[in-house]
This record gives C-alpha cells, structure tokens and sequence, in this order.
C-alpha cells in the first residue's frame, strides 16, 4: 500500500503562504490541507469545520488533556492544535497532507515524525522592507502591531535552518511552482 507524506509550511505573518497554498491546491487537488483547531474568533468570511474549528479555550484545553493534538501552540494570542487523529487517518490512506502551521508546531512535528514521512517547508519574504510594505498594504493590523509582527519575522526567518527547504515568495508563480515541484519530488 501507498505511505502518505506528511508537508509542514510555516512563515512570518505577511510572507504570503496562505495564498500560495491555495495556488497549491488549485495546480493539485490530490492534497488534503489539515484543518485546525483554534480558539480564535473566525473571521467574517470563515466557516467552521472549513478554515477552522472554532472552540472555546475550555474545549481546547481538554483536547490538550486527551493528547488530541498532534501538535498545538500559542500565536499571536489565540491557541492553535493539529488534529492528530485526522492526520493520521489521512497518513494511513496513503495521501499528500500539508499543514499549514507555525513554525513551534513545525519543530514539534519535527521531533515526533520520522524523517521520510515528513518534509518541513519555510517561506520568506524578499526582504524585511517589503514585508512591512506588504503588511501596511494589506490594511489588516495597527501600526504597533505591524511592528510586533515584523519583529517576530526577524526571530522567525533565523530558523529557517531548521526546515528542509526556503522558498523566496519573491514571484507569486514561480514560489507556486517551486512548492508544487517540492511536494511532487518527495
Ligand atoms: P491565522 O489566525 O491568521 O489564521 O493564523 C495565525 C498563525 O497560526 C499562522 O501562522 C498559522 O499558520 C498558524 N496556525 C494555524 N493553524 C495552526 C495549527 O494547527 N498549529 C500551529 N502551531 N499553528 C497554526
């Protein structure tokens, strides 16, 4: 029987990965994108069960206390886990799943997954300067937290060592084709 494969992306807030994942699975339907659980609040255009699961921290941390995350941190104030049981079923059936996640949940995948099961991807901006032009046009946060935010992607982009590739979003098609071929090759 097929193995599955297991995809990690993470990146600094702004870099971009959402929309390259939906470029993604766009060029390659065959992907199954996790869908997280969060205690966030869902935003205007956001179903549950869809983008997220959306749960008060109480539920959260009972899923904690059952194991139930394959991973889970704290971001940017709110609480994010990995179903480890949807993954592993999706694993078993020998299918391509990306997880879409930051980079403490990357690095606790890291230590619990074997090496050929998993493959840890880390997108970058071109630079700081157009990071914080991307941030300021996207129009979404404060001044102040533009500049939390750009702070953390400095930290951030210094562990881009720890991921098995860096992809540059520097042209939208070209980091789309990039993280197809990577995802295709291994
Ligand atoms: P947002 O609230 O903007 O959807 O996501 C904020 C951050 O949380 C992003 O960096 C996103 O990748 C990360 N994130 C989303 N789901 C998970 C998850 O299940 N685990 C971890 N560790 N991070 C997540």
């Amino acid at each position: 029987m097929k193995t599955g494969h297991l995809y990690v992306i993470s990146a600094p807030s702004g870099t971009g990965k959402t929309s390259l994942v939906k470029a993604l699975i766009e060029k390659d339907p065959s992907i199954r994108l996790s869908v997280s659980t969060t205690t966030r609040e869902p935003r205007a255009s956001e179903v549950n069960g869809k983008d997220y699961f959306f749960v008060k921290k109480e539920d959260f941390d009972k899923q904690i206390n059952n194991n139930e995350f394959l991973e889970w941190a704290y971001v940017y104030g709110n609480f994010y886990g990995t179903s480890a049981t949807l993954v592993k079923n999706s694993i078993n059936r020998g299918e391509k799943v990306l997880l879409e996640i930051d980079w403490q949940g990357a690095f606790q995948i890291k230590q619990r997954y074997s090496k050929g099961l998993l493959t840890l991807i880390f997108v970058v901006p071109p630079s700081l300067e157009i990071l914080k032009e991307r941030l300021q046009k996207r129009g979404q946060d404060k001044v102040s937290v533009i500049a939390e935010r750009l702070a953390a992607a400095k930290e951030e982009m210094a562990k881009s060592g720890n991921f098995d590739y860096v992809i540059i979003n520097e042209k939208f098609d070209t980091a789309v084709s990039e993280l197809y071929r990577i995802i295709n090759c291994s």
